[in-house]
């Protein structure tokens, strides 16, 4: 089975010049949507291409009704202020759409005068939230993140036994993620000392990132409805960067026995472009399971799964603190990791979670959970890096962090590399913490 077509093509360029230097994270091969529009104006919300540097107006695109047939029905509906409509239509939409935006920006196309008044600086524009979410569910996929995790809360009992057979997760919240620049005051709430006889009350001392990728479901289905493995990926529209801020001094007195509540639903931040799942295809990879790990149940194993589920999406985290935003100094990297490491797919997610006939909406977005790689300097979150805030990181101006203070910006990107394929990426998602109030 090929998932690669000529939209993957690594000899296509455009007319867009930017496009096709060296390092961009959007070539002609990417083509992402955000929602976006100019800054300091008034002008509505509506899709957007990234092409170089530049984002295509999908407003421009669809009045000027140069495409046809299932092409121009999705670029209609991607005209809107929210893109749920078009990731409601489904693959052969999304499809039609990215075939003939990657011809009308090639170089000779036919469309390059027409198209040329529909470019807007990528400087020049804001972006809001791509699609409403009406649920959110994180999962927990790294099986690195939750082992290391799980020594600092349980050292007795770090990974539980349900682990290896359910790909777990929980119900997040909606209401609080935002898009990149997302600024967000310090949470207040209940925390216990292990020493301590009583929990007392205050702002959070360990407050922490979670290195993520969101997964913006397209087609939903009904209520009482599974969807099949083998069909999984025909209802995953595409995928951003996603920062899952997170309380860890208020989870780890809140989380048992029903999971994360107040630690992780005061803030969310999601990057303004969603690579679509075709897009990807050029950097999926073999999914497997080790032969002493329990293999998946019959409604979580299909071929498809294991020749192409996983994919190469690299990660890595950078941290600015207040001191270099006002030396202009450059953020400090702290981590980098890959999903290809993660011990469950998106496949095997979508199917576990509509295996009780759960029904997802479009725009509804999965976490995958925080990305953490096989080495502790891959490492997804603080908490980890500073090893339950026993190790301080020293950051490359002096300063050190166990956990975030107030000021700091965290900034995530993603790209992917193939050989024989262009690198495409998914720009970056940016926080910053603000004191408690
Ligand atoms: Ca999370």
């Amino acid at each position: 089975m090929s998932f690669i077509n000529e939209t993957h093509d690594i000899n296509l360029t455009s007319w867009v010049a930017s496009a096709n230097q060296a390092g961009t994270d959007f070539p002609i091969q990417n083509l992402p949507f955000a929602v976006f529009r100019r800054k300091d104006t008034n002008e509505e919300f509506r899709g957007g291409v990234a092409i170089g540097d530049q984002v295509l107006d999908l407003a421009v695109v669809a009045q000027a009704g140069i495409f046809s047939g299932e092409a121009q029905v999705a670029v209609d509906a991607a005209n809107a202020q929210v893109l749920n409509e078009f990731m409601s239509l489904g693959q052969a939409y999304w499809s039609a759409l990215r075939l003939a935006l990657s011809r009308a920006l090639r170089e000779g196309s036919e469309h390059q005068a027409t198209l040329a008044n529909a470019l807007v600086a990528q400087a020049d524009v804001e972006y809001a939230m791509p699609c409403h979410i009406g649920d959110y569910t994180d999962f927990y996929t790294s099986v690195y993140h939750a082992t290391s995790v799980g020594k600092l809360f349980r050292p007795d009992n770090p990974l539980l036994p349900n682990y290896k057979w359910v790909p777990i997760g929980y119900h997040g919240r909606a209401s609080s993620i935002d898009v990149s620049g997302q600024a967000f005051h310090r949470p207040k709430g209940q925390t216990k000392a292990p020493d301590a006889d009583t929990p007392s009350f205050g702002p959070c001392k360990r407050l922490d990132y979670e290195l993520e990728l969101g997964i913006y479901l397209g087609k939903g289905n009904e209520l009482g409805e599974q969807i099949a493995i083998e069909n999984a990926e025909d209802h995953v529209f595409g995928f951003c960067l996603f920062n899952d801020w997170s309380a860890r001094d208020l989870q780890a007195w809140e989380y048992q026995p029903l999971g994360p509540f107040l630690s992780k639903n005061f803030a969310s931040t999601v990057s303004p472009w969603i690579v679509t799942t075709e897009a990807l295809a050029p950097y999926r990879t073999q999914w497997h399971r080790d032969a002493q790990d329990p293999q998946p149940m019959a409604y979580l194993e299909s071929t498809r799964n294991r020749e192409a589920g996983a994919f190469d999406i690299q990660m890595d985290v950078l941290l600015e603190t207040e001191k270099m935003r006002e030396a202009q100094q450059p953020a400090t990297k702290l981590s980098e990791s890959s999903f290809k490491h993660s011990y469950w797919t998106v496949a095997q997610m979508v199917a576990h979670h509509t295996v009780n006939g759960c029904n997802f909406q479009p725009g509804d977005m999965l976490g995958s959970g925080t990305q953490s790689g096989p080495e502790h300097e891959e490492a997804g979150s603080l908490l980890e890096l500073s090893r339950g805030g026993k190790e301080a990181i020293t950051l490359a101006n002096g300063e050190e962090r166990k956990f975030l203070e107030d000021g700091d910006k965290v900034i995530m990107r993603g790209w992917c590399e193939a050989d024989g394929f262009n690198r495409i990426g998914f720009g970056s998602v940016e926080g910053t913490v603000l004191p408690a109030k």
